[in-house]
């Protein structure tokens, strides 16, 4: 059995046409600010990226970039400015952010109702409560994912694999909500294998390359990888059985895999998603569909 894949490109775009269609109902351009702080060349990329996406959509799409040495106050007054600014339906800063500024105290300072990331405690705590709210837009995203194979969710055995805040505690607390029976393995996790065997669906969002194998995978189980890796040529060897991957190493010098061994987890998996063209396309659907919902509840 060969896993069908999941095309998250595919399924962004058809959020993308939601969005569009939304916009055109409200009658008004949503505006999303996107706050950069600093030079980080990957936050450079994430943030115009997002603007511009907006901007294709139909959405008012701005960015703020603010210098390296931004005080904690001076961006704390900024987003109180956004905050206050009716047009503004959505506010997000790319993390990481400078050392000089607690994370913590600028995702607090976001109006809630304009928090498009989903990381404020009021609206993590409603996600948990299964209020509606805006959910931050990976899992939510992935939840996306795993609805287009038709399978219902409810009453599967779910593993999550990772228990960040912003993708694994989000995720958990989604399948949840669409009924599924939850596990959360991290780091302390003594039998990973066990764990995953049981999953009728897994997401494995760590950062770890090839952590999830073909092994512990039951079959026709969904296999939605998260995890974004960068390998270099020193890391040939590790993915040699992988011809795709091991060709655009050859080429590139460097290529991109996720948290899944997926040339051969898909062997054994019911559907999969590919790294890149999986998650990813959907997180940034899922922000601009956050805005509109963001507009449409505030004003
Ligand atoms: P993170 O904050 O570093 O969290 C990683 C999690 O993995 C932690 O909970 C950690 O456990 C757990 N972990 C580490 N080693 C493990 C192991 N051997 N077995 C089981 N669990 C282990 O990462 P994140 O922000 O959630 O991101 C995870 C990955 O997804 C990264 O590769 C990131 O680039 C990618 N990502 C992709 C998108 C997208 O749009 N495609 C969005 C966000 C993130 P502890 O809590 O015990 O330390």
């Amino acid at each position: 059995m060969t896993a069908r894949i999941i095309d998250g490109k595919a399924i962004a775009k058809t959020i993308e046409t939601e969005v569009a269609q939304a916009i055109a109902r409200l009658g008004f351009a949503p505006g999303l600010v996107a706050v950069r702080v600093g030079n980080d060349p990957a936050s450079e990329v994430y943030v115009r990226s997002k603007a511009k996406k907006a901007r294709e959509l139909g959405l008012r799409g701005d960015e703020l970039i603010l210098p390296d040495s931004t005080s904690e106050a001076d961006l704390l007054a900024h987003i109180d400015r956004l905050n206050r600014d009716d047009a503004v339906d959505g506010i997000l800063v790319q993390l990481p952010l400078p050392p000089q500024i607690d994370p913590k105290k600028v995702i607090d300072s976001i109006d809630p109702a304009k928090d498009v990331d989903g990381f404020h405690p009021i609206n993590v705590g409603k996600l948990h409560l299964g209020r509606p709210t805006l959910a931050p837009c990976t899992p939510a995203g992935i939840i996306r994912l795993i609805e287009s194979t038709g399978v219902t969710i409810a009453g599967c055995n779910a593993v999550v694999i990772g228990r960040s805040d912003i993708v694994g505690k989000p995720m958990a607390a989604l399948l949840l909500q669409a009924n599924a029976t939850v596990t959360i393995a991290h780091s302390r996790t003594r039998d990973l294998a066990a764990a995953v065997g049981g999953a009728d669906i897994v997401v494995a969002a760590v950062g770890r390359p090839l952590l999830v194998t073909r092994e512990m995978v039951k079959p026709g189980a969904i296999v939605i990888d998260v995890g974004m890796n960068r390998l270099e040529a020193g890391d040939a060897g590790r993915i040699a059985h992988d011809e795709e991957k091991s060709r655009l190493l050859a080429k590139n010098g460097t290529v991109l895999v996720g948290d899944v061994d997926f040339c051969r987890v898909r062997e054994v998996a019911g559907w999969i998603t590919p790294v890149p063209g999986g998650v990813g396309p959907m997180t940034i659907a899922m922000l601009m569909r956050n805005t509109v919902t963001a507009a449409e509840w505030r004003r």
